[in-house]
């Protein structure tokens, strides 16, 4: 029977795609690409014969359109999406159409730009008394935002935020964070093109100064925000451990010494 499958292809580099996407993507008979986006360097994996298509300059419509065409020839169908498919990914709209034709229909994650910018950085999202806490959100642009979910209202944790799709919204974010009583000196990481071999460039900065140091390096796309009071934390000079590995603490694989 024939399936569609909606595959984390990862934030950039090829190799970031799960040992799943890409067995699915050796056996696809059909794979349309979100181009500008996903590398097509992942394509290398697809048999020869298989129906390759970049679906940059298609619609919703055409995208639904063409899945369902190829699911009907068909069974293996592959909708290949950048990072993971459920963030920012119009995976339901693209879902229910399928479902209206009976179509099975799958979804395999990927590793998140927001994972693989935290990694570009060697930053950690969490850190034991710092922040448990990580917010994977969105600066209201021409999508509105629901209500409680504006940016002011979310930094008022003063936990992690990984900003998508705001790079251009810079200003925003620095007036909505002083909003919420973030300090301007607060550390921020930039990372453009997160993963991507020979594209990759992580900027840091603060509050203050992150915007112009953005528009030094010409980042205006692609780019994630990281907010968090546990960046640079690498350098500092005391940092509270976590209990997982401590020696005094037992769990369900270790005794406690003592
Ligand atoms: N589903 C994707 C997000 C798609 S929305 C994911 O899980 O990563 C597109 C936004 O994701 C971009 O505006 C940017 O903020 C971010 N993004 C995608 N790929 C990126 C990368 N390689 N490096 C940094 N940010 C990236």
């Amino acid at each position: 029977m024939a399936k569609v499958w909606f595959v984390g292809a990862g934030p950039g580099d090829p190799d970031l795609i799960t040992v799943k996407g890409r067995n699915l993507i050796e056996k696809a008979d059909a794979i349309l690409f979100a181009g500008s986006l996903v590398s097509e360097t992942a394509m290398r994996w697809a048999r020869p014969g298989c129906e390759v298509m970049d679906s940059k300059g298609m619609d919703l419509e055409a995208i639904v359109a063409w899945l369902i065409e190829q699911a009907q020839e068909d069974s293996t169908v592959i909708r290949l999406q950048t990072g993971d498919p459920g963030l920012y990914g119009a995976l339901i709209e693209m879902v229910q159409p399928l479902d209206e034709q009976g179509i099975d229909v799958g979804v395999v994650p990927g590793v998140s730009s927001a994972m693989a910018s935290a990694a570009a950085g060697v930053e950690s999202l969490t850190l034991p008394e710092v922040t448990q806490t990580v917010i994977l959100t969105r600066v209201e642009g021409r999508t509105p935002m629901p209500e409680g979910e504006s940016l002011p209202e979310l930094a008022q944790h003063h936990c992690t935020l990984c900003l998508f799709l705001s790079i251009t919204l810079l200003k925003k974010v620095q007036a909505d964070l002083l909003a919420a009583g973030w300090s301007e000196d607060a550390p921020i990481l930039v990372v453009h093109k997160a993963s991507w071999p020979g594209e990759e460039k992580i900027i840091r900065g603060t509050l203050a100064d992150i915007r112009e140091k953005c528009r030094t390096e010409k980042i205006n796309s692609q780019a994630m925000i990281i907010v968090s009071p546990t960046i640079g934390s690498r350098h500092w000079s005391e940092i509270k451990k976590s209990k997982l590995y401590d020696k005094s603490f037992s769990h369900r694989f270790r005794k406690a010494e003592g």
